[in-house]
C-alpha cells in the first residue's frame, strides 16, 4: 500500500476471485463457467469485427433491441454493462446508501457495498441454507438477492420474491439472476407489474461468454434511465464492440443455447445423484454448479488430483465445497476421484 492510499480505501479487502491457473491437465471447476463455450455461430460473427478503430456504439442499439425482443421488453428497459458486475456496482451506488442481503451470498456484495461506503445489513441463511424470504419484508433498505443464491445454488419461486417486492413498495429490490437459466423462475416476465423490481443478468455463465464481460439491467425505464446516468458518467464504452456483436449471435442461436443448458442440467441432476449415492449431502441447486458436503478435506483431495473447484473458508458453509457442472466426460472425473477418497 502506497502512502497516498488513505481514508476508507486503506481499510477495504478487495473482492477475491476464483483462481484461473495455467497449471496444464487441471480440471477448472471453481468459476461457474460454460464447459461449452459461447458456439460456432458466436464465433464466426466476432470474426467479422475488424472496424477496431471506432468507439462502439455507446447505447449498444442493436444488441439492446436483439435481448428486447428475446424478453419482450422495450429497448427504453434495458442497459448492457461491461460484466454484471459493473452493473451491480453501479446499482449499489445510486440506490445502496443501506443495503440488506443474505450472510452467505455472492461475495462481490458486501465488498462493492464497502468500497462505496454504503451501510450494509446481512441476514443468515435458515438451518437448511435457504432464504426466508420473510426475512426480507419491510427491509427499509435496497434487498439483493441473487436467486438461484450462490454458492448454495437453491433459489426462491417468483412467487416468493413477489411477495418481496410487494412488502416493500418503497424499497428498491434488485433480483440477480446470474444463474437463472439453470432452472429457476425468471422476474422478467413481472418488470411492466413493479417499479421497486431491478433484474440483473449476465452472459458469463449460460451464455459461456465470461471473457467478453457481459451484463444486463432489467427494469423499468426510469430505473435504466439512473443507471445509464452513472454508467455515462464512469466509461460510455465499456460494452466492445466485440461484446454487442455477441449479443446479438447469441441470441441468434438459440438452438444452441437451449442445447448446452439442457446438457449442463442434465449433468449436473445426474451428477448429484451420484454423489448423494456415494453419501454425500448434496443441496437440491438450480445452477450450474452443486454445493457438496466434503469440507477442506475434500477440496484438497480434489485439488492434489488435479481438480479445482471452490471453498468458502466461511461458517457456516465451511463444511461445503461448490463445483462447477462441467461435460459429462469431466464430472466423471470428479466422480472416479471422490470414488478413489474412499477406496
Ligand atoms: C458470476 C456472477 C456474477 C458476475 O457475472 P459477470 O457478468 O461475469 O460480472 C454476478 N452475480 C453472481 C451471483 C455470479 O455468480
Amino acid at each position: 500500500m502506497s502512502r497516498f492510499l488513505t481514508g476508507k480505501w486503506s481499510q477495504i479487502k478487495a473482492y477475491v476471485p476464483g483462481e484461473q491457473p495455467k497449471e496444464p491437465g487441471l480440471l477448472k471447476l471453481n468459476t461457474n463457467e460454460s464447459p461449452f463455450g459461447p458456439g460456432p455461430h458466436v464465433l464466426e460473427r466476432l470474426g467479422e469485427v475488424v472496424d477496431f478503430q471506432r468507439y462502439p456504439d455507446p447505447g449498444g442499439h442493436r444488441a439492446v433491441r436483439a435481448l428486447a425482443d428475446y424478453h419482450s421488453l422495450e429497448p427504453n428497459q434495458i442497459l448492457l454493462g461491461n460484466g454484471s458486475d459493473e452493473l451491480l456496482a453501479f446499482a449499489f451506488v445510486v440506490y445502496g446508501e443501506n443495503l440488506v442481503f443474505p450472510q452467505i451470498t455472492y461475495g462481490f456484495y458486501p465488498v462493492t457495498a464497502a468500497a462505496f461506503g454504503q451501510k450494509f445489513r446481512e441476514i443468515p441463511l435458515d438451518e437448511n441454507l435457504a432464504v426466508d424470504p420473510e426475512d426480507y419484508y419491510r427491509a427499509g433498505a435496497t434487498v439483493v438477492l441473487a436467486n438461484p443464491n450462490a454458492p448454495t445454488g437453491l433459489a426462491l419461486s417468483r412467487d416468493q420474491i413477489q411477495r418481496i417486492l410487494e412488502k416493500n413498495p418503497h424499497n428498491m429490490v434488485i433480483i440477480d439472476e446470474a444463474y437463472v437459466d439453470f432452472g429457476a423462475q425468471s422476474l422478467v416476465p413481472l418488470i411492466d407489474e413493479y417499479d421497486n423490481l431491478l433484474v440483473i443478468q449476465t452472459f458469463s455463465k449460460s451464455r459461456g461468454l465470461a471473457g467478453l464481460r457481459i451484463g444486463a439491467a432489467l427494469a423499468q425505464r426510469e430505473i435504466i434511465e439512473d443507471l445509464r446516468k452513472i454508467k455515462d458518467s464512469f466509461n460510455p464504452y465499456s460494452v466492445s464492440k466485440e461484446a454487442l456483436v455477441a449479443v446479438e449471435a447469441s441470441l441468434e442461436d438459440s438452438d444452441y443455447f437451449k442445447r448446452t443448458i439442457r446438457e449442463v442440467v442434465d449433468t449436473r441432476d445426474w451428477f448429484s445423484e451420484k454423489m448423494r449415492a456415494l453419501g454425500y449431502q448434496v443441496l437440491d441447486s438450480q445452477a450450474n454448479f452443486v454445493f457438496v458436503k466434503g469440507g477442506k478435506a475434500y477440496w484438497n483431495h480434489l485439488r492434489k488430483e488435479g481438480i479445482l473447484v471452490r471453498y468458502f473458508e466461511k461458517r457456516p458453509i465451511e463444511e461445503y465445497v461448490r463445483i462447477t457442472i462441467g461435460t459429462r466426460e469431466e464430472m466423471k472425473r470428479v466422480l472416479k476421484v471422490t470414488e478413489e477418497r474412499h477406496a
